[in-house]
């Protein structure tokens, strides 16, 4: 058995997400779908679990002892999302359901007053369908136009493809900062160091990038990063746009209702400060306070640690997966994270995905969401396993001798 060199306690890290330590088909458990959600902290379900217990109500408007209690601890996490990663101020935290309704608001409120026809927003072939999509609706409605940044087959984007599209029409440049679906890290600091010389606003999707890598936002210099609790321990139903103070205060309210107004008469309203601005109605407050204990076990462990130790276990299932005859990597940066896609001669991608399942071990099949994606590969979809800080390599041992039996029984 293999030894693991990297210095985390992984009993201690284990012991904290009881439902690995269960049967599937009648085997142990191996959750290899992490890029797609990855568990829960027990640490993060007991804070749930005691907010409906002890301190369930509504926030910002009571002024009993629950509705204080609640307000308290929703306001504390917006203090710990500020201090995770690096913002200048707690009021640049906005709380929205995920990474996706933070692009959305970026894409419909900031769109639909700083986009207009003829103005270009600059994404990646690397992005996720929420990265995309969004643009393509704000495009619609403003004129504006979307522009591609290419790739290599590595799965890289091309800097100096990407300085060449850049001129004073580009008005957006919004990039993930780790691809879901290959696992690249892009150079994000190199990217938006060149989109602010032309004087456009970035947006980095830190989706992935959030459980793996230390991000601190005021060193990166981007105006916008959106992020999901869901992938970071935390529950589902949570996420964070940071928006720079100038830029959040030129932003037109998202979406109208309670709490983002300051006053309201029918003959007009005026709006809340920021966040509270971009806060219409009441939010996954549980949820939200339940996330702080998220960003605490992670940093309990440490980036460092957790990104040295992640990237062991990508080295080494990628020195074992490539002996398995048939195997193919789609996407091969050199700055990767804990992410495989790969396909295997002659099995479809679904069928691997249902014969590893049978074995107890869940990978993620199909295009991940990111279609023109596939489409630069000439591929329908991968198998993706990812990995979390819970895993292990004799995980990865078994999954990879599991694959080798089902690559035998198809030859
Ligand atoms: N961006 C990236 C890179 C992702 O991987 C995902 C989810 O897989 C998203 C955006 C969307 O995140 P959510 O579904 O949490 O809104």
């Amino acid at each position: 058995m293999s030894t693991v060199t990297t210095a985390i306690d992984i009993k201690k890290i284990r012991s904290q997400f009881p439902i690995l330590d269960q049967e599937v088909n009648g085997k142990p458990l191996i959750y290899f779908d992490n890029a797609a959600s990855s568990q829960t902290a027990k640490s993060v379900v007991d804070a749930l679990v005691n907010f409906y217990e002890k301190d369930h109500a509504n926030i910002h408007r009571g002024i009993h002892t629950l509705a204080e209690r609640s307000t308290k601890a929703f306001e504390e996490t917006r203090e710990r999302v500020h201090q995770f990663i690096n913002s200048a101020e707690a009021d640049e935290i906005i709380f929205t359901k995920g990474t996706t309704e933070s692009i959305n608001l970026v894409a419909q409120a900031w769109g639909s007053k700083f986009l207009k026809s003829g103005d270009e927003i600059l994404i990646s072939h690397l992005e996720h369908h929420s990265n995309i999509v969004p643009w393509q609706l704000a495009a619609e409605r403003t004129g504006a136009i979307i522009k591609v940044i290419p790739i290599n087959e590595k799965g890289e984007i091309l800097i100096e493809e990407y300085k060449k599209l850049l001129s004073t029409k580009t008005k957006l440049v919004a990039v993930n900062y780790i691809s879901n679906s290959l696992g690249t890290i892009n150079p994000v600091k190199e990217i938006i160091a060149e989109a602010i010389k032309v004087n456009a606003t970035t947006l980095i999707d830190a989706a992935q990038a959030a459980p793996h890598i230390k991000i601190d936002v005021q060193e990166l210099n981007c105006d916008f990063l959106a992020l999901s609790s869901h992938k970071m321990y935390g529950p589902t139903g949570v996420g964070v746009l940071y928006g720079r103070r100038e830029v959040l205060e030129a932003t037109p309210p998202y979406q109208g209702g309670g709490e983002m107004i300051k006053d309201v008469s029918f003959s007009g309203t005026t709006f809340n400060d920021i966040p509270y601005k971009f806060e219409a109605g009441t939010p996954n407050i549980g949820g939200v306070i339940a996330f702080k204990s998220a960003m605490d076990f992670i940093d309990e462990i440490g980036h460092e640690a957790i990104q040295a130790y992640e990237h062991e276990l990508l080295e080494y299932a990628t020195d074992r997966l490539n002996q398995i005859p048939g195997f193919t990597p789609i996407g091969t940066a050199e700055n990767k994270a804990s992410v495989i896609s790969f396909l295997i001669d002659n099995v479809h991608p679904y069928d691997l995905g249902q014969l590893l399942d049978v074995k107890g071990i869940a990978v993620r099949t199909g295009h991940h969401c990111t279609q023109p994606l596939m489409d630069f590969f000439e591929i329908d979809g991968t198998v993706r396993a990812s990995f979390a800080v819970y895993n292990t390599k004799e995980e990865i041992d078994v999954f990879c001798e599991s694959l080798q039996k089902i690559v035998e029984r198809f030859s």
